[in-house]
């Protein structure tokens, strides 16, 4: 078998919100489609990917770089012995004659490829992703389950007055609450402990239940005693990201002298920046989350290494939650037995909510069981995917 064609399209996902590093109003995604001359009912068996959200589309490194290298190669060179499409060996084929180091966007633009070439090769063997991951790295696997638990991620700033905003921001959480999220993390400021308190109140009260906050790295050092005090006596879930992703010795003294759980890792994007957490951070892994994002970081392999590394060190897979809620990393947190899915409830969005008609129930979900990672079966979703899968 071969790879016929692989197609990027960038497409425009802004909306009118932020959060304390970034507005989100010019944000883009890459969608894209690696189309395969094996025919399954009736269709050529296509893998998709869709960007994670926040890092803008991957368009011109795809399309000047790792597509052309990938098609170049060849098409025996990129199957296993079972005759079909091998990610690792396509993985190792779109990197040749890449440098070490100085990752950059790259991660970003190799994990798309990576996705799409894993939901091909689900399909090719009629399973659900999680599934197919599982069986090829059984070491990872020994809690795969299509049953998972999940948080809701929404609480963004939008522009109003403070008291509309609080009203806007505690009939977000209600609704993602309604939803069967009992767990809804927010955003916060991070430069003003009484307006970041107001929020978490207005959230936690609109809920019913505990908050888990986002400081997007911008927790201001000359207030962060106070600030992780007062967040501590809000009994929140988590406090996530206070200090900027690659400034390990603040992150080291936040998490030491703070009294509750800290997440981080959604902008370390290899192997080597996860290590560096590891060694450098200063996490405990008892108590702390690693947030790593499959789709922003070259992908499966890398995030296997990482699993490994860590777990090497006595760390579960339980302090792993995937950043993002795209339907990908839901399969990765089933496959591996992940701690949580990260969901961000709206369905309306291309991006948010799970696969059509997707129940959940006090924060659990079962993965449909479509082959692949059934983009197919979110319609708003896979009308962005499905133009792209063409052969000519
Ligand atoms: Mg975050």
């Amino acid at each position: 078998m071969k790879i016929l064609a692989i197609r990027e399209v960038t497409v425009p996902i802004g909306a009118a919100m932020s959060n304390a590093a970034i507005a989100f109003d010019s944000m883009t995604a890459s969608a894209l489609a690696i189309v395969t001359d094996r025919v399954q009912n009736g269709m050529p068996v296509t893998g998709y990917a869709f960007d994670s959200i926040g890092r803008y589309g991957k368009g011109a490194l795809l399309r000047e770089r790792f597509i052309p290298r990938l098609l170049a190669a060849s098409p025996d060179s990129l199957l296993d012995d079972n005759g079909l499409i091998d990610p690792e060996a396509c993985w190792r084929a779109a990197m040749a004659n890449e440098k070490d180091g100085g990752h950059g966007e790259r991660p970003g633009a190799i994990g798309l490829l990576d996705a799409a070439l894993w939901d091909a090769r689900a399909k090719l063997e009629s399973k659900p992703l999680w599934r197919c991951l599982a069986d090829h790295y059984p070491d990872c696997a020994t809690g795969a389950s299509p049953k998972i638990s999940l948080y809701g991620s929404c609480g963004h700033y939008r522009p109003g007055r403070t008291s509309d905003v609080l009203d806007a921001l505690a009939a977000e959480v209600k609704r993602a609450g309604d939803a069967g999220y009992p767990l809804v993390k927010i955003k916060l400021g991070g430069n003003n402990i009484a307006d970041d308190a107001a929020r978490v109140e207005a959230a936690s009260r609109a809920l019913g239940g505990r908050i888990a906050v986002d400081a997007n790295g911008r927790l201001d050092a000359s207030i962060a005693d106070a600030w992780l005090d007062r967040m501590t006596q809000l009994d929140v879930a988590w406090v996530e990201e206070p200090a900027s992703a690659l400034d390990y010795a603040a992150l080291g003294r936040y998490a030491s002298q703070a009294r509750l759980p800290i997440a981080t890792g959604e902008n370390l994007f290899s192997f080597d920046d996860a290590r560096n957490l590891l060694r450098y951070g200063g996490l405990q892994k008892e108590r702390d989350r690693v947030q790593v994002d499959v789709l922003l970081a070259y992908g499966v392999p890398e995030y296997v290494r990482i699993l490994r590394e860590y777990r090497a060190a006595g760390w579960a897979h339980s302090a792993f939650v995937p950043h993002a809620g795209h339907l990908f990393a839901a399969h990765l947190v089933a496959a591996f037995g992940l701690g949580m899915h990260e969901a961000a409830p709206d369905a309306s969005l291309p991006y948010g909510g799970l696969w059509d008609g997707t129940a959940v129930r006090d924060g659990r979900t079962s993965i449909p069981s479509h082959e692949g990672a059934g983009y197919e079966a979110k319609k708003n979703l896979y009308a962005i995917l499905q133009p792209l899968s063409s052969p000519n």
